[in-house]
């Protein structure tokens, strides 16, 4: 097929995740053809340096020759065992070992999924479960942060804090609520993290005063806040909000989703403040996108409740037919490897320096109010005005203008609906890559002030300011 007949099949059969079907329509998709490190190359011939680790997944980078290698001889050997009827493979098993010891300490336990979406929807599933087994049956309730994602699922919409998977899809539901996000730009004081923290664990403990903490399971939430905006919290803030929820009798649920596999510096960002949550669900990184897996960790004494509940002959209706997928897993087992004993974890630690250096460097730029950052994952935040933190008008557009100059400019990153611009290049990075990479973004965000509707926003944000 040519790329224009490719183009045309996609617009009338080939629906897209989280677009507008009219205006993917008149667009036309962008048909990427291969991938090699850090780079893409569209079917264009572009080749196109990818920020975002295709969508902050691709953590060891395109083409690593050995995960190929091992898939291609895991499906060869056995392309599929089911885990139903009690059967198992070999790569399930040595993943869900080294997962337990890789990750917190309080997790012993791991179910596999096809992704995150139904990571969380598994573990609310299993959250449900857990308390109707152990005689509180009261307990439904949960909450989750405001600009949280928790993906797609028909629940774990709900718990995802973002307009356009409420908007009707009849979700959140009755029993999902949403506290503050601590978001240090957009707060009072922006400097004071006591404050941020503190704010945050009164607001969780007022909401589990009113709901009643006999009526309340959980609180999920993301230890840095991607889809969200790369929110990053205060050093601390995971470590109180799990304290909170142990002294609230509540269960704390780690969406590791985007934060895991060394994206944040450790291997886990629960790892950097010693937390260790009830439950944390895992997707992305584990197979670095090269075949789909997601994983919830749970600890024993919830497993050991699930276990107990029933009789003998009672199964835990919770499964689906691609769940432990040996493929998956023996990719995931590879990719582990390349994490630890090829360098990338160091390697990410490494350029995460000059990451956090680059970002800061944008300060300077007219349009960039805030730089955040903790390992790989990052955020700038185009305002119109510095000292007001004032947003652009949304009829400028700017997302959308700003992922095309970036396009144009041969970089892919994230541009977020209300400008905020986020990055999560693969661990493989190097640092003459994440040198171009500042120098594209740079480029892109001068291209964009010279429109003169956006040098216009900013002159009267400036006169509104004097
Ligand atoms: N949780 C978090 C924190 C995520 O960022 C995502 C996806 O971006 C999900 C869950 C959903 O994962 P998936 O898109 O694999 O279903």
């Amino acid at each position: 097929m040519t790329i224009a007949s490719l183009i045309e099949s996609d617009r009338k059969h080939l629906i897209h995740p989280v677009v507008n079907y009219r205006a993917h329509e008149a667009r036309g998709a962008t048909i990427l053809e291969s991938g090699h490190g850090v780079w893409l190359r569209d079917a264009s011939g572009n080749e196109l340096l990818d920020a975002f680790a295709g969508l902050w997944c691709v953590n060891t980078g395109y083409g690593q020759e050995s995960i190929v290698r091992v898939a291609a001889e895991q499906m060869a050997r056995l392309p599929y065992a089911t885990g139903y009827f009690h059967f198992s493979s070999a790569p399930a098993i040595e993943l869900a070992e080294q997962l337990v010891a890789l990750s917190p300490a309080s997790l012993q336990r791991v179910y596999f999924s096809l992704g995150g979406s139904d990571a969380i929807d598994s573990a609310v599933r299993f959250i449900t479960h857990y308390y109707n087994a152990t005689g509180r049956a009261s307990k439904k309730h949960i909450i989750a942060l405001e600009r949280g994602y928790h993906g797609s699922s028909s629940s774990g919409s709900g718990l995802t804090a973002l307009a356009s998977f409420h908007r009707n899809f009849d979700v959140p539901l009755a029993t999902q609520h949403h506290i503050a996000s601590p978001y240090p730009y957009r707060s009072e004081t922006p400097d004071d993290a006591q404050a941020i923290i503190g704010r945050s664990i009164a607001a969780l403990e007022e909401k589990v005063t009113a709901l009643g903490a006999e009526n309340v399971a959980a609180f999920f939430c993301e230890p840095i806040q991607g889809s969200g905006g790369v929110i990053v919290p205060p050093q601390g803030w995971l470590k109180a909000m799990r304290d909170a929820c142990h002294r609230l009798d509540i269960l704390f649920v780690a969406d590791e989703v985007i934060t895991g596999f060394g994206r944040t510096g450790p291997m886990f960002a629960c790892e950097a403040e010693r937390v260790e949550p009830d439950l944390m669900t895992v997707a992305k990184g584990l197979t670095a996108g090269y075949a789909p897996m997601g994983a919830v960790l749970m600890s024993d004494r919830i497993y050991q409740a699930l276990a107990d509940s029933g009789n003998r002959s009672d199964p835990i209706g919770h499964g689906q037919t691609y769940s432990a997928h040996p493929v998956s897993a023996a990719i995931a087992l590879e990719v582990l490897r390349l994490y630890r004993e090829g360098g990338l974890i160091d390697n990410g630690v490494v350029q995460g320096r000059h990451f956090a250096a680059g970002l800061d460097s944008l300060l300077d730029h007219p349009l960039v109010g805030d730089s955040r950052h903790r390992g790989l994952l990052g955020a700038v935040e185009l305002v119109a005005d510095k000292q007001k933190r004032t947003r652009f008008d949304p009829s400028l557009d700017l997302s959308n203008r700003i992922f095309a100059a970036a396009y144009r400019n041969k970089i892919i990153f994230r541009a977020f609906g209300d400008n905020i611009l986020g990055f999560a290049p693969a661990l493989c990075i190097t640092e003459s890559e994440m040198q171009q990479m500042i120098k594209r973004v740079r480029k892109t965000l001068d291209d964009v002030l010279a429109d003169e509707d956006v040098r216009a926003a900013v002159r009267s944000a400036e006169k509104t300011a004097a």
